[in-house]
């Protein structure tokens, strides 16, 4: 049977009367278990005791400890014995016996009896946030680069108490229980204990007199403009950093970072794709068949495109360098320029006239092929699969 990793109902390593094990007699009370279990885990700590059967010593005085101080299990066991964990006969709460490995039983233990970590020296007051804002750009911007003004709501330093939390002429002092070491020395029996300081949390630091505006906290919840520099060629995705400009920190402690994600804005004429620019241009069918020059759009303005004759539709062009410049430098990108042959629309009876009279200099369906190159290819494959489906 697993709960939560831990295997239970497995038997335990010890078949010691578990009153025993702490010295008490069965009608002993809660303090008294309590007392004897402190002593004898002090006894048996690894830390303090090098003999080699310390730490299952240790082990079964906690084992002893936990049942006997817990209502419903002791019930159990002063009905049934060792026999009331042995078939997983108790659900939830935890491992008794097997499982868990010293370190793990360690940190329950000894967290519970004398609070808190072994960690020396003062809690740093909390760092401010990391806060993110969202930013919408035109291509021209991103590509061009820009300065944008954004209002921002987010905990900003108390500007009263300067950030400190204490009251205008008064300020924060060391705490004179752990005299700014935020941890505290505990006696217990032979041990010296680290614990955090009850007075100042940890802080190593108090205050008085806390400042009214922000109430100690240092911080109060404000919107702020900032300017914002967007560097030429981001894209959407790209992150930039403000160095310090997310929430204040707890009492003066570090700000966050403020990050400005791009996002681009779809443009009229322009798509992006990295560091190139794609762009569509409508070509009449009369330039596409006698050459010419049409004119395409860049980011630098216009730009004159020569056409070579007998031009298809859908045909490409790349202009080297006229795309992007990237933020993270490189070459710059290419436009490329799709040419896209239009057919003429609201014609007049007089220009119909006119291309049917085209139509019929080019000849008849046979002869006119010659003139039309897709047309060419495609009706000869039609042709050929009509034949060989007969044949
Ligand atoms: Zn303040
Ligand atoms: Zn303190």
């Amino acid at each position: 049977m697993l709960i939560g990793n831990k295997k239970i109902g497995e038997p335990s390593m010890s078949k010691r009367d578990l009153y025993e094990v702490l010295g008490v007699s069965r009608d002993a009370s809660e303090r008294d278990i309590k007392k004897a279990y402190k002593r004898l885990a002090m006894k048996y700590h690894p830390d303090r005791n090098q003999e080699a059967d310390a730490s299952d010593k240790f082990k079964e005085v906690k084992e002893a400890y936990e049942v006997l101080t817990d209502p419903q299990k002791k019930q159990a066991y002063d009905q049934y014995g060792h026999a009331a964990f042995e078939q997983g006969g108790m659900g939830g709460g935890g491992g008794f016996g097997g499982g868990g490995g010293f370190e793990d039983m360690f940190g329950d233990v000894f967290g519970d009896i004398f609070g808190g970590g072994r960690r020396g020296g003062p809690q740093r007051a909390q760092r401010g946030a990391d806060l993110r804002y969202n930013m919408e750009l035109s291509l021209e911007e991103a590509v061009r680069g820009c300065e944008k003004e954004i209002n921002i709501s987010t905990l900003t330093e108390c500007e009263v108490c300067d950030g400190s939390g204490a009251k205008a002429g008064s300020s924060s002092q060391t705490c004179g229980t752990c005299h700014g070491h935020g941890q505290v020395q505990m006696r217990q029996g032979f041990f010296a204990v680290q614990q955090t300081c009850p007075t100042c949390n940890g802080r190593g630091q108090i205050i008085k007199d806390p400042c009214g505006a922000c109430h100690g906290e240092g911080r109060k919840n404000k919107s702020k403009v900032l300017n914002v520099k967007i560097p030429a060629g981001v894209d959407t995705g790209d992150r930039i950093r403000l160095n310090g400009e997310g929430e204040a920190g707890e009492r003066g402690a570090p700000a966050g970072d403020l990050y400005v994600q791009v996002h681009l804005k779809d443009h009229h004429i322009f798509e992006r794709d990295g560091n190139n620019l794609h762009c569509e241009v409508p070509v009449s069918f009369t330039l596409a068949a006698l050459g010419g020059e049409v004119e395409v759009p860049t980011l630098d303005g216009r730009f004159k495109l020569k056409v070579p004759a007998e031009m298809q539709t859908g045909r490409m062009f790349r202009m080297r360098g006229k795309g992007v410049k990237s933020v993270r430098g490189g070459a710059t990108g290419d436009l490329i320029c799709k040419l896209v042959v239009e057919t003429p629309v609201k014609l007049s009876s007089r220009q119909k006239e006119l291309l049917r009279e085209l139509e019929e200099s080019f000849g008849g369906e046979e002869a006119s092929q010659k003139h039309k190159p897709k047309s060419d290819g495609f009706f000869n494959g039609v042709k050929k699969f009509f034949d060989d489906l007969t044949s």
